[in-house]
């Protein structure tokens, strides 16, 4: 199985794979020089490396009123291909009309010799998958919370025929202000008017749907989102995804499957597995709509906190 942007830098589990793509891109993708001017003039100072993906570096910028921004670098040299330029265009084409509070803001686009810059609003309080490896799993008023921000960005994605296609907890960050915002749209593909499936086999393991296994036959759409929140929250409640597994293979196996078991360790309501299992249906077809999944009783019925702190980033919040 061939996957687009080779998913075992993005299987959060291989680390030794990740070190040596770290290794290949930091020799490609130099640190960018301490000033970056745009065309138009603008000067920008680079400041603290941030993070990486498996495509890009980030690290802060800020302009000249002292304003920090974030960064994708993108090496030059790592664009050879006309796909790969084709890619990159049209990750920067759709981020760029998005307009959303729980999108990561796209500010401005340059390029010097070395690199393509891509300045985004920055989000400093780290991803939620970092929130997760800080607190294990969290409890469900919080997930409820963080759920809900999601599906108004996945509404606001998909009213705009736009699907993500990478959504999971690693490319989902927290502003200042701790509201959450999707980033990251490498993978993301517009649907204009066209109402043909997509065939490109893409996505990180542990969140890809069954439809998208399917490949080439099959076809998938922009229920692979609404697959991937179910993973999310999932992921969030019990503190792995559900198909989990060293070998990717077999995480395969279990998303074809629909191996869905619910660990008996944590004490989940019996409204959000039913939501879980609804999210995680295997049939596209079945799969809620966000409208729908935001009248389920999960979301109706439980706590829901009036806002989330800082505090919730290292241990179970106390005003809950
Ligand atoms: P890739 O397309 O290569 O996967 P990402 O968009 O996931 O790149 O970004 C790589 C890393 O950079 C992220 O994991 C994160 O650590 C950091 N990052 C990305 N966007 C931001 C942002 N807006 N604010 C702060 N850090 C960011």
């Amino acid at each position: 199985l061939k996957i687009v942007r080779p998913t075992t830098q993005r299987y959060e589990g291989k680390e030794v794979e990740k070190k040596k793509k770290r290794e290949k891109l930091s020799a490609l993708c130099k640190t960018p020089p301490s000033v970056v001017r745009t065309r138009t003039g603008r000067g920008y100072h680079r400041g603290l490396f941030l993070g990486e993906g498996g495509f890009a570096r980030c690290f802060q910028m800020k302009d000249e009123t002292g304003k920090i921004f974030a960064a994708k670098t993108v090496a030059k040299a790592s664009i050879k291909t006309e796909k790969t330029k084709t890619k990159l265009l049209s990750e920067i084409k759709i981020h760029k009309s998005m307009n959303h509070p729980n999108i990561v803001q796209f500010i401005d686009c340059f390029e010097d010799d070395i690199n393509v810059y891509i300045l985004l609003e920055i989000c400093p309080n780290q991803s939620l998958m970092d929130l997760l490896k800080a607190r294990k799993s969290i409890t469900e008023p919080e997930a409820r919370f963080f759920s809900v921000q999601i599906a108004g960005a996945v509404k606001y994605l998909h009213s705009r025929r736009i699907i993500h296609r990478d959504l999971k907890l690693g490319n989902i960050f927290f502003d200042p202000d701790m509201n959450l915002k999707i980033g990251d749209f490498g993978l993301a593909s517009s649907m204009g008017a066209d109402t043909k499936k997509r065939y490109t086999i893409c996505g990180t393991p542990n969140y890809i749907a069954p439809e998208v296994l399917g490949g080439k036959e099959v076809g998938h759409s922009f229920e692979v989102d609404i697959w991937a929140i179910g993973i999310m929250i999932f992921a969030l409640l019990f503190g792995k995804p559900p198909f989990q597994n060293k070998d990717v293979q077999v995480i395969y196996e279990r998303i074809k499957a629909n191996d869905l078991k619910f660990p008996s360790s944590h004490q989940i309501s019996y409204s959000a597995v039913r939501l879980i299992k609804k999210l995680l249906s295997p049939s596209p077809m079945e799969r809620p709509s966000i409208a729908e999944i935001l009248e389920s009783p999960w979301f109706r019925e439980g706590l829901f906190p009036s806002r989330i702190t800082m505090e919730s980033l290292r241990k179970t919040p106390k005003s809950l």
